[in-house]
């Protein structure tokens, strides 16, 4: 008998559980019946081999049509080919040897059909899967699993180049037959009343389902596991947060809040004054007040957050203010600088009466600034202390701390909020988060159910029109040439360009942003493999080490990997210098990216800022509240390698000041090509909340929860937060009550434990994050 925590080896066997621990870092048997199939093939049916894209890596069920054998004509050895067919497409298979591969050639006949894995690529204009994984089927007592092909669906597995999806299925029956589970984590009254199966019955029907409505059974109730299990966390949280307590900071009458006010230049919207008056009046209760600020780019977050930290200060404390950039964190402290004025000179000449003092504390800071700042954040002299993660460092001390601002909150995790509210003392402080990534309701509820929203509607009057243009570079390179006119045109009337690569270039692999302090994306995930793909002959490519699930989120609509086969993405310092010496000749051009030292970086956006550079040639370190009102012009080049949210965001880079922005796609992505698809939607709306569904709707939900931005595991593996509203809905108020009525799941050891694993789960991602 086995239960869900055993280790797997004593029930798979030590060399599986092996593959399944180096293949799919796979290693009890929870884990491994949590490895769900992705699809089912009905026994006998072919793959529609004309769905295959380049790069995938895949299970096909197909007929063998042909083979032959030929000696390679560079090396010794011979080269198998075997043709399959669905009935309409071929697909090659090529397995190169170093003798005559004659027992091979037995066992490919012409007539078998079988399951083929491997990554499809194209090579002399012929798909092809090279040395592919095989299992035939129906075919002589020995190679059949009777068990396995009797049953009308066959499973397919998110494999990997160490693991098959049969042998997946291999170890997966094993773990059923001796499967004992003692108690369910979701409780009976709520399968009752949803009509949910009970999950031994589920594990079974997922991984050897009798039909598809056992599989959609199932999966309706695995489903509800994730949503629920989650839910149950957040609902305790939330319970957890009221129980504590926090210093209140009213409002104090004729405090730096209120000469800020009369000082600001512009009247505040409608949309500042309700968040900010809800914002005033939760900092002046004795419980933290957990609220999420959302707003379009632009639309004028920083004021409410800046107000927020004042009445904390006016009240006695301190606010500390996160971002996520070295650059963002810098950029803060000078507009807040600017905006303050002199509310923020204490102790020096012309500052105010009440003033209060600024600290910045980044991880590239001097031994004597870093000094310094810790110091006047630990003694109280700074009333708002402004970083990057530096912040959340343990030597990093407070001497009162009252809120925690965390701007562009989908770079930073649940438990990154945590470690700067500990920093309060005994009290909790107040937190405030803040994102320009308009969040859908389910993703609110799931990644953010513990906070309360409040949500800027309207922009700022004055605010420019945005005009944004696919720019297909490989049909018509008439038009990039005509790119380049228009980003001397704006240069010659004064304005200022952005031009985004999705690569820093020079000798570094690819993927090289990882190093820099901005979010490694899936772009780069893809790029990476690009190079490995580059680096590989054909021969090796069954030793790689291709993770089907990963190559899904990438290909989803095949961008990354189609423009791998083409070429590597553009890079910054490549561009650069071709614009420099080209087309932008004279222009005055500067270099913006990860990998510079942080001095550099700040001198550079200073200077951009400051007028002095026309173009700023950039990888997303721009992405995220960069603000410079003069730049009109934003060209995102290979825009196809960046995710629907991201152009969104670097667009917001433009048409902040008077004048009105241009943002320009350039793409060689296909006409008509779901990558292409996806700029025109971005170019037909400035619509952030359509365009976050969008993209939610293209990403993995992992990538929303942040969790498998490195390929990791997410915990969401059947839920889908747009298309299961309704069931995360059900599943957060069914939380809710059992929280309610037993905050410790004392009687509910199942779900307790379910619960204690994810919590585990996440702190191991954080730690890896960290
Ligand atoms: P975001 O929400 O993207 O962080 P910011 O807070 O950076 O937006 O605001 C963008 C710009 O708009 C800033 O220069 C800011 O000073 C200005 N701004 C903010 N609120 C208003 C307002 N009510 N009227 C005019 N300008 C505003
Ligand atoms: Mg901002």
């Amino acid at each position: 008998m086995a239960s869900l925590q055993d280790p797997l080896g004593p029930v798979v066997g030590a060399k599986a559980a092996g593959r399944l621990a180096t293949g799919l870092d796979v290693r009890t048997v929870g884990e491994l019946l949590r490895h769900y199939p992705r699809r089912y093939e009905n026994r006998g049916e072919l793959t529609d081999l004309a769905s295959l894209q380049d790069g995938e890596n895949v299970t096909v069920q197909a007929e063998i049509a042909s083979v032959s054998v030929r000696r390679m004509r560079n090396r010794p050895g011979t080269v198998l080919e075997a043709i399959v067919t669905d009935g309409r497409g071929r697909l090659a298979l090529t397995f190169f040897g170093r003798g005559r591969q004659d027992w091979r050639e037995k066992v490919l006949r012409p007539g078998a059909r079988g399951l083929f894995a491997g990554q499809v690529s194209t090579f002399r204009g012929k798909r092809q899967l090279s040395h592919p994984d095989y299992e035939l089927l129906g075919d002589g007592e020995a190679t059949v699993r009777a068990a396995e092909y009797a049953a009308e669906l066959i499973p397919v597995y998110p494999a990997t180049g160490q693991i098959t999806s049969w042998q997946i299925a291999d170890s997966v029956r094993m773990a059923l037959d001796l499967l004992d589970i003692d108690g369910d984590p979701l409780p009976r009254a709520i399968r009752d009343r949803y009509r949910l199966v009970g999950l031994a019955d589920a594990l079974r029907g997922i991984h050897r389902p009798a039909d598809r409505r056992d599989a959609e059974r199932a999966k309706q109730r695995l489903k509800w596991d994730e949503a629920f299990v989650l839910q149950v966390i957040l609902a305790q949280r939330r319970r957890a947060a009221v129980a504590f307590s926090a210093t209140p900071r009213k409002r104090r009458p004729g405090g730096l809040l209120a000469e800020f006010d009369a000082r600001l230049p512009f009247e505040l919207t409608v949309g500042q004054q309700l968040a900010g008056a809800t914002i005033a009046d939760e900092l002046g209760l004795d419980h933290p007040m957990h609220r999420l600020l959302q707003g379009e780019v632009g639309s004028g977050k920083t004021v409410i957050a800046v107000r927020a930290m004042l009445q904390v200060v006016d009240g006695g404390g301190q606010a500390a203010l996160l971002a996520p950039t070295e650059v963002l964190a810098q950029q803060h402290y000078r507009s807040i600088s600017a905006l303050l004025g002199p509310l923020a000179q204490a102790g020096q000449l012309g500052g105010a009466e009440q003033a209060t003092r600024l600290a910045l504390l980044t991880g590239s800071l001097g031994a004597a600034a870093r000094r310094a700042a810790l110091h006047d954040a630990a003694s109280g002299t700074a009333g708002i202390v402004i970083g990057t993660h530096a912040l959340l460092e343990e030597n990093v001390q407070f001497a009162d701390l009252g809120l925690v601002v965390i701007d562009e909150q989908h770079r930073f995790g649940v438990e990154q909020r945590d470690a700067l509210r500990d920093k309060a003392g005994d009290g909790r402080p107040h937190v405030l988060v803040m994102t320009a990534t308009p969040i859908p309701r389910t993703v609110a509820m799931t990644v953010f159910g513990d906070l309360e929203v409040s949500t800027l509607t309207e922009l700022p009057a004055g605010r420019q029109a945005i005009s944004t243009h696919v720019v297909p570079a490989a049909e018509r390179p008439r038009y990039l040439e005509r790119t380049w006119e228009r980003v001397t045109e704006e240069v010659a009337r004064g304005r200022q360009v952005y031009v985004v690569c999705p690569r820093i270039g020079g000798d570094e692999r690819a993927g090289d942003e990882r190093a820099g302090d901005e979010r490694a994306g899936d772009e780069r995930a893809g790029d990476e493999r690009a190079s490995d793909e580059r680096a590989s002959d054909e021969r090796a490519s069954d030793e790689r080490a291709s993770d089907e699930r990963a190559s899904d989120g990438l290909s989803e609509d095949g961008a990354a990997d189609q423009a791998a086969v083409r070429r590597p993405p553009l890079a910054v310092l490549d561009l650069a210098t071709f614009l420099e010496s080209g087309p932008l000749a004279g222009v005055r051009l500067a270099v913006l990216h990860g990998r510079l030292p942080p001095e550099e970086k700040d001198r550079v956006m200073l200077a951009f800022a400051g007028g002095s550079v026309d173009v700023l040639v950039t990888t997303t370190v721009v992405e995220v509240g960069v603000d410079v009102p003069n730049a009109t012009t934003m060209v995102i080049m290979d825009a196809d390698r960046f995710g629907v949210s991201q152009l969104h965001q670097l667009r917001g880079r433009v048409g902040r000041g008077s004048h009105e922005g241009l943002c320009l796609l350039v793409t060689e992505a296909e006409a008509g090509s779901p990558p292409r698809q996806r700029l025109h939607a971005v170019a037909a709306t400035l619509d952030g909340f359509k365009l976050s569904r969008l993209d939610l709707e293209q990403r993995r939900e992992g990538d929303v929860l942040g969790a498998a931005q490195a390929g990791r595991k997410s915990s969401l593996k059947l839920l889908t937060l747009l298309a299961d509203e309704e069931l995360i809905g059900h599943a957060r108020q069914a939380a809710t009550d059992l929280v309610d009525a037993d905050p410790a799941l004392a009687d509910r050891p199942a779900l307790a434990a379910a619960v204690g694993a994810l919590l585990e789960h996440q702190q191991a991602e954080f730690l890896e994050k960290a």
